[in-house]
């Protein structure tokens, strides 16, 4: 038995699924998820010793690579100094301004430990600031696991949110109302029926969660404009988009201001540290300073604020997101190409370091398109990829994710091993 089944079984003993967050257990995909024992650049091993390109990166916080020296000094330095202190440091006054500077709709920021917090606080805060209690989303967009956002549609636009989640109350899930993401026409119709209920809007920007789908310039205008109309907060959660599709995340790809910013992943180097931001009227409104009540023991952890911080810094280099653009885009090209070669059916999207690959024709726009993606093939896809050594995420509803490490020379090694993949599929 090799290692990873091993362990697996070991794991599924006393952690749930073995695993410690859902997709990690190869659910959809099937077979036995590897246990990673060190990465390095754009490499992982898992415990067998097996050698992987990560198109993973930790879901997205990784950018500079694994283990890069930078960040692995600055963690150590900090260690060296004391884990946690529950008091505040120079750390959390640097990192707050290098955000602040590098996202301007961000005049304050509070750190948390991950995009669920995040979210979660940036939504009570919207209530608190408003005074009302409902929320917008969108279908196929993830914002973490609070009980508010683990909502789907109900049978028509008018009507409540159903949870997705056992344990959710209905009562909860009734302040929210989702709506399908990049429609104009249905975002007008819900705003026109009860756009002065609402508390706040939350949209990921560039959507990740649904394999990737860029939102249309004309829906995000259109957010900014019908949430300034009804005095709603607009919340962008850029947990993934942020520092990922352009230094200033997706509000600066686009030009828009939110009133409120969350982001977690590349802000934490990956180690836990998550934020939410924005308008400085609205962020008042938090404890200490107003009645909104937020917290958090490891809040702005000295280690997670340091990874952080140096890996801001690194991706402040000249010519950073233009090569790490570059290298997504020859990436997608590649695969579609090897893809139309064998006749495998297949589109594929990038934006900044983010790319989805789609098994059908056409990029989807909305959580509808997504699903009609032909999930088997991916699976199939997917598995001759982890043999060849190439790790893309377990689920046809994930993004990927691209990072400085990742040279010329590994994305073509990803592409030659997808040729051979697509022809083994395109063979009856
Ligand atoms: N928002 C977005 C857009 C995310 O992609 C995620 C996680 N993938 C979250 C929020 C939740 O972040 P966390 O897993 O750190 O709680």
């Amino acid at each position: 038995m090799s290692r990873n089944q091993a362990l697996f079984e070991r794991a599924c003993k006393t952690i749930p699924g073995g695993v410690n967050s859902p997709v990690r257990a190869f659910g959809s995909v099937g077979g036995t998820p590897r246990f990673i024992a060190r990465a390095q650049g754009a490499h992982i091993w898992d415990a067998d010793g097996q050698r992987y390109i990560d198109y993973i990166g930790s879901w997205g916080p990784m950018i500079v690579g694994h283990a890069h020296p930078d960040v692995l000094q600055a963690v150590q330095a900090a260690m060296a100094d004391g884990f946690s202190f529950g008091a505040p440091t120079e750390g959390e006054v640097l990192i707050a301004e290098e955000i602040a500077k590098l996202v301007p709709s961000i005049e304050q920021v509070r750190l948390v430990s991950s995009g669920t917090e995040a979210t979660m606080s940036a939504l009570r805060l919207a209530r608190g600031f408003t005074g009302r209690d409902r929320i917008v989303k969108f279908e196929g967009c993830y914002h973490g696991h609070a009980d508010s956002l683990l909502v789907k549609a109900g049978s028509g636009l008018l009507t409540f949110g159903n949870p997705t989640s056992a344990g959710v109350p209905a009562d909860v899930a009734h302040h929210t109302t989702v709506l399908a993401y990049n429609d104009v026409a249905q975002l007008e119709e819900a705003f026109a029926s009860f756009g002065d209920e609402i508390a706040a809007v939350i949209v990921e920007p560039v959507a990740g969660n649904m394999n990737l789908v860029p939102g249309t310039p004309v829906f995000l205008q259109a957010l900014r404009e019908l949430t300034a109309r009804h005095g709603a907060v607009l919340i962008f959660d850029e947990v993934m988009s942020g520092f990922r599709v352009a230094l200033g995340g997706a509000q600066a790809r686009y030009g828009i201001t939110p009133d409120l910013t969350c982001l977690g992943k590349v802000i934490g180097g990956g180690m836990p540290a998550a934020a939410f931001g924005g308008r400085a009227d609205i962020m008042q409104r938090i404890s200490p300073l107003g009645p909104v009540y937020q917290a958090g023991t490891l809040s702005g952890n000295p280690l997670a604020v340091a990874a952080g911080l140096a890996t801001l810094r690194l991706i402040q280099t000249d010519g950073f997101y233009e090569r790490l653009g570059t290298a997504t885009t020859r990436l997608v090209e590649g695969l579609a190409a090897a893809a139309r070669e064998a006749g495998v059916p297949f589109a594929s999207a990038s934006v900044g370091g983010m790319f989805g690959i789609y098994f059908s024709d056409q990029a989807p726009a909305c959580f509808a398109d997504v699903q009609h993606s032909d999930t088997a093939r991916f699976n199939a896809f997917f598995h001759a990829m982890l043999d060849a050594g190439v790790y893309f995420a377990p689920s046809a509803y994930e993004a990927g994710f691209v990072s400085s490490a990742h040279d010329d020379a590994l994305i073509d090694e990803t592409i030659a091993h997808a040729r051979s993949a697509f022809a083994a599929l395109a063979r009856p």
